[in-house]
């Protein structure tokens, strides 16, 4: 029977609580255990498919389609455990759910309730869905404190006193500060944090520790006696130089051993080579490549979060660092401005939307076919090189995307039916904007004789999908006259998923998100080609 592990946060937000939860499954994982990672969140949007990408960060895609917190991003770079639909939840989600069971009558004439009515769709969303994982790993997101994480809060107390100590936990993450005019680390909010958690009934076992400095013994001692925790359950966890250091760092500290001593579990040592690798190369790359990412949300970074991992990825792969040089796109919209892409190694436009900066993506993106640099166009980045090839190999100078109005020749358009497997999916352009898009995991053919299918060495791929629009098949015969292979298509052949140019050192378009699927310890192979790319490019500038 599972056992499981709710973590929460306190004192600030962004201290790493979804790497921490993730960290912890690669640790359990490492121990022989089998863990699902979950992830609760209190916000009232139904999913963050709507949210501004500077609101929000980046949406998180799973294979059955969800649109999710990017937290399950770094559990499934971590584990490796594909994460589902049943993994990511929002009190939107709940309430909706609890108000379609109201409107049924399901709930008999009783008086609808945040308790027990809210709290039990949340229990059962914890409880639900699970085969035989060993550990349940549930993060809540926000703060405690926050009002709206009290449902949760309170949803999951109950859990705790009903699966009893033997098979629940709680892990708080919170923050020790250190104060330079003092010259000390301050406990006082941790304090204060922990005494919240209990006011709603929690009491946490285990205490991870964020701090810039080492905390000394006895701080720990006093951490555990004020917060009612084991000193061996006080968890330092400093800051790393990589996120992949994260298990070995908490390892190092005790917290799995700390989790096996809870539950009563004498297992051996965890087999951490994998992340032991991971690190060497981290560390000692030979070399260094600079890719030049054009988007439109390059302020807020953790907007491109798996594309910028999926690159240091492509760098383990390749044993070099990738600095990436993020770039507005808007920039490249004034002439002569191009020339800063002259020092770049590899050119990626990643997915975006909406009109504003699409001219400069595809300014970047001729620039990279004039000047022979590699150049890797997902999503949007394939939508907008070829609009470019369109316009400047194909001879259709009025090409554009109905994304944005009604240009004269539609190269990009709204899809408005496809197949999901058997079913037929159909939309039109008054659909919501909630939860429509074509999402997740489908087929894609590769051409025998394309850049792609030696990449993947498979003629037959699965990759995840996020996008409204699409590369008109129509145009197919004029684009690959001008020479733009249509190199991978859905197996029914309307929908072009892959585009190359042949005559080109690197250059591939893919309407999907690679991104979501590349793991450190398994790099996903269209990266690890485009940075190879860019190690060849660097030799060359
Ligand atoms: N805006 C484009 C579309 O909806 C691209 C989406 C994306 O890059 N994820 O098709």
């Amino acid at each position: 029977m599972a056992r499981f592990i709710f973590i929460t946060g306190g004192v600030v937000s962004s201290l790493g609580k979804g790497l921490c939860s993730a960290a912890l499954g690669a640790l359990l994982q490492a121990r022989g255990f089998k863990v699902r990672l979950r992830k609760l969140d209190p916000y009232l949007n139904v999913d963050p498919g709507t949210m501004s990408p500077y609101q929000h960060g980046e949406v998180y895609v799973t294979d059955d389609g969800a649109e999710t917190d990017l937290d399950l991003g770094h559990y499934e770079r971590f584990t490796g455990v594909p994460a589902r639909k049943s993994d990511n939840v929002t009190t939107g989600q709940i309430y909706s759910d609890v108000l379609a069971r109201e409107r049924r009558g399901d709930y008999l004439g009783a008086t609808v309730q945040v308790i027990p009515h809210v709290t039990d769709a949340i229990k059962a969303f914890v409880l639900g869905d699970l085969a035989d994982e060993d550990f349940v790993i549930c993060e809540i997101g926000g703060t405690v404190g926050d009002i709206e994480g009290l449902p949760f809060l309170e949803a999951i107390r109950q859990l705790g006193n009903q699966l009893g100590r033997e098979r629940s936990l709680f892990l708080h993450c919170t923050l020790i500060p250190y104060i330079a005019a003092a010259g000390e680390l301050k406990t006082k909010p941790t304090q204060h944090s922990v005494k919240e958690l209990q006011s709603v009934g929690i009491k946490p076992d285990i205490l991870v520790c964020r701090s810039e400095r080492e905390i000394p013994k006895d701080e720990r001692r006093k951490i555990a006696l004020f917060c009612n925790v084991r000193e061996e359950a006080v968890i330092p966890a400093l800051d790393v130089r990589s996120i992949y250091a994260v298990p070995r760092a908490y390892h190092e500290e005790g917290l799995d051993d700390e989790v096996c001593r809870h539950f009563g579990l004498e297992v051996g040592q965890p087999t951490l080579e994998t992340w032991d690798q991971v690190m060497t190369r981290v560390d000692e790359p030979d070399g260094e490549v600079t890719i030049g990412v054009v988007g439109k949300y390059v302020s807020l970074l953790d907007a491109y979060k798996s594309l910028a991992e999926s690159l240091t990825h492509g760098g383990i792969a390749n044993n070099v660092r990738v600095k990436v040089s993020w770039l507005d796109s808007e920039i490249f919209e004034r002439e002569g401005t191009t020339q800063q892409l002259e020092g770049v190694h590899g050119i990626l436009v990643p997915g975006g939307f909406g009109e504003r900066g699409a001219e400069g993506k595809i300014a970047a993106a001729r620039f990279a076919r004039e000047h022979q640099v590699p150049y890797f166009g997902i999503c949007f980045g394939m939508q907008m090189a070829v609009i470019e090839a369109a316009r400047n190999l194909a001879g259709l100078p009025q090409a554009g995307s109905t994304e944005f109005g009604q240009p004269t020749d539609p190269v990009v358009g709204l899809m408005t039916e496809w197949s999901r497997g058997n079913e037929i999916e159909r939309r039109n352009s008054r659909s919501d904007l909630g939860g429509t898009m074509r999402l997740g995991a489908y087929p894609c053919l590769l051409d025998d004789n394309s850049r792609v299918r030696s990449i993947y060495g498979a003629d037959s791929i699965s990759e995840r999908h996020r996008h409204r629009y699409e590369v008109n098949i129509n145009y197919r015969e004029k684009l690959e006259q001008a020479g733009l292979l249509f190199s991978g298509l859905s197996p029914d052949g309307e929908l072009p998923e892959i585009v190359e140019l042949p005559d080109h050192p690197w250059f591939v378009g893919v309407q999907f998100h690679p991104e979501l699927k590349s793991k450190p310890f398994a790099p996903h192979p269209l990266f690890t080609s485009f940075v190879e790319a860019a190690v060849e490019q660097s030799r060359l500038v």
